[in-house]
């Protein structure tokens, strides 16, 4: 293998050079979290080589004392953070230092909004990472060493953040990696013992290896370095696991509420699991989804282990230490084993009961968790069946009732206040908001003060594939099915439905006729007093909504078969029977069909057609 040795100038990734000018300018009044950034960094190192020397116990070479060393120097106005970790390679650090492999990232920045405020929360939920040197700098020098290579593979890495950084090969005695920061002009203040300390001890105490301050001759470790979840509660505070979250989260801001626990029994383990206050940045981002770190016996295993949380609780941070793994596990073995099975039972069990008592407690709380992160929690169902009912206790929902958009009853809310004689919770499944309030399907529920859930999100119709029923009442789609409305329906309704069907018979056939293909039949709807027709889907068919998804997504669909249901009081279909002519009476139907359709969120097939026959009515109504 020929060595590079030789100096190169390389430019940053496009990314990396837009999110550097964002940092920069908006990380500014945050500036201390340079040193919380590098340090998680050098702990991260340290975990990794510990790991790797899991199986080359060689990799330590004689130094197996991991630590991170902060100093600083008053009169070359620098800082720097070393560690003795795994250290990085040429190759690895033009990939981890020129780019950001993070998926999502383009994404990401397109997300921005130009409005600082905003973008600041942004680019916090989306972790800034080493590139926060440069919020203080305006000069970043990294020299590094793989851990297994000889000293003539040691690397320097500088930039000024001006798009460009360079490379060299150079000559390193020491496994490892030194970030050295040139200040920038004013940065003065940050070269003081005591303020160095203070930054330490305040994002990162829980850092689990030795952090030393370098202080002239002294050094002095300044914090705990034993990890936070080894602790005892009681002597754990606030701060700390909210400092903790953040560097397992990469979160700026403090979680929303957190579990800790130390589990003993057929498995030992312990877990601390948070839940944030704000939907991570990727929490739909199907390629990215994240896990809870793993641990065995305090050693580092991995980052985002998948098995360790079901993927509808895939907001959850925060890491798992299982004392039964054996240390060389793969992601592989994680996938097919017991301990994992047991680690992912509990995990998920935690969260559950801490989302209950969430729920219970701090209505607020679980308002926002709610409006941030609940719509995944809508796959649960599906998932993880063992679970279901306390799933569902925990979903919200905007209904009829709900004043604005927010989702805000629970199943046992609605079932709590069913009408006498109702036996069914009854959904409507629609596109928004507006278009499920104005739906034609909700007539009959209005005018008997029956609740109806509004159900908008696109995974709501899988949830109904799979919660059947709640409470021992099932879920009853409003738009599917013959209206069958139990005990709610009083027996002179019935009496005229079946009146008007048997009356009506010649106009119902007429306009089966006249819609050939395109419905299954043609009713005397019971579910409409305002508007002329409505579509309903057959009672375990699929529904017109779903379909319309599934099409969207571009997968095949077996045709919905639809029924026309008409309102024979309704002034439009009364002048629909007294058409006499068959070429306007075929006209006047198919207008009906697709404003039906239309209502849906469908699309008619032929607008060109529907504008005509509609302006051949206005003209020949004129
Ligand atoms: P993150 O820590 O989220 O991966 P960073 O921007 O903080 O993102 O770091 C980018 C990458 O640079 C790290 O993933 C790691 O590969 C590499 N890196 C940074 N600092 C060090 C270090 N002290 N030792 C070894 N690798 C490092
Ligand atoms: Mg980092």
């Amino acid at each position: 293998m020929t060595v590079e040795t030789h100096k190169e100038t390389l430019g940053f990734q496009a990314e990396v050079t837009q999110l550097l000018n964002l940092m920069i300018h908006s990380l500014y009044s945050n500036k201390e979290i340079f040193l919380r950034e590098l340090i998680s960094n050098a702990a991260d190192a340290a975990d990794r080589l510990r790991f790797e020397a899991l199986t080359d116990d060689a990799l330590y070479a004689g130094d197996s004392d991991l630590k991170v060393s902060v100093r600083f120097d008053k009169e070359a106005r620098t800082i720097s953070v070393s560690d003795n970790g795994i250290g990085m390679s040429r190759t690895e650090a033009v990939e981890s230092l020129g780019t950001i492999a993070r998926s999502g990232t383009r994404k990401f920045l397109e997300s921005l909004t130009g409005d600082q405020a905003k973008d600041t929360k942004l680019i916090g939920q989306f972790g800034v990472g080493f590139y926060s040197a440069f919020v203080v700098a305006d000069r970043v020098t990294v020299t590094t060493r793989r851990g297994g290579l000889t000293p003539e593979h040691g690397v320097r890495w500088e930039s000024a953040a001006d798009g460009t950084y360079t490379i060299e090969t150079i000559e390193r005695n020491e496994r490892g990696t030194e970030v050295t920061l040139h200040l920038r002009e004013g940065e003065d203040d940050l070269l003081e013992s005591w303020r160095l300390r203070n930054i330490i001890t305040k994002y990162s105490d829980h850092i689990p290896i030795p952090i030393v301050l370098k202080d002239g001759e002294k050094d002095n470790v300044v914090n705990r370095a034993s990890a936070l979840w080894t602790r005892a509660k009681s002597e754990i505070t606030e701060e700390e696991y909210q400092e903790f979250y953040k560097y397992v989260s990469h979160d700026y801001e403090n979680p929303l509420s957190w579990v800790h626990s130390h589990v003993e029994g057929k498995y030992e383990y312990t877990l601390l699991l948070y839940v944030p206050g704000r939907a991570p940045f990727d929490l739909w981002d199907r390629d990215t989804r994240r896990g809870a770190k793993l641990y065995v016996r305090r050693v580092f295993i991995m980052d985002d282990a998948k098995d360790l949380l079901p993927s509808y609780l895939r907001f959850v941070r925060g890491i798992v230490d299982s004392d039964d793994l054996p240390l060389n596990v793969s992601r592989e073995i994680l996938q097919n084993s017991k301990v994992v099975d047991a680690l992912r039972n509990g995990a998920t069990n935690k969260v559950l009961g801490l989302l209950e008592d969430l729920a219970k407690d701090s209505p607020e709380k679980y308002a926002t968790f709610w409006k941030e992160c609940g719509r995944v929690l809508k796959e649960g169902p599906s998932e993880d069946a063992n679970n279901r009912e306390r799933i569902a206790k925990l979903l919200r929902f905007t209904t009829t009732n709900s004043v604005g958009e927010t989702q805000d009853v629970s199943l046992s809310d609605y079932v709590g206040r069913m009408k006498e004689g109702q036996e069914k919770i009854y959904y409507l499944t629609s596109d928004n908001l507006a278009a499920a309030r104005s739906s034609p399907h909700l007539e009959v529920f209005r005018r008997k003060g029956v609740e109806v859930l509004l159900l908008t999100d696109r995974v709501d119709e899988w949830l109904t594939v799979h919660l059947s029923e709640f409470d021992g009442k099932s879920l009853q789609s409003v738009s599917q099915g013959e209206l069958n409305l139990g005990k709610l329906a009083d027996e002179g309704e019935k009496e005229k439905a079946e009146n008007d069907s048997k009356q009506h018979q010649s106009l119902l056939s007429r306009v089966r006729h006249a819609l050939g293909e395109r419905v299954k039949e043609v009713n005397v709807s019971q579910r409409l007093t305002d508007s002329p027709a409505c579509l309903v889907s057959e009672e375990h068919g699929m529904s017109v909504h779903l379909s319309r998804l599934l099409k969207a997504a571009g997968q095949h669909t077996p045709k919905v078969e639809m029924i026309l249901e008409i309102n024979v009081n309704h002034p439009l279909v009364k002048a629909l029977d007294a058409e006499q002519d068959n070429d306007r009476f075929g006209d006047r139907a198919l207008i009906l069909f697709d404003q039906a359709l239309l209502l849906e969120g469908g699309q008619i097939e032929d607008p060109a057609a529907y504008v005509r026959r509609v302006n051949a009515l206005l003209a020949g109504g004129a």
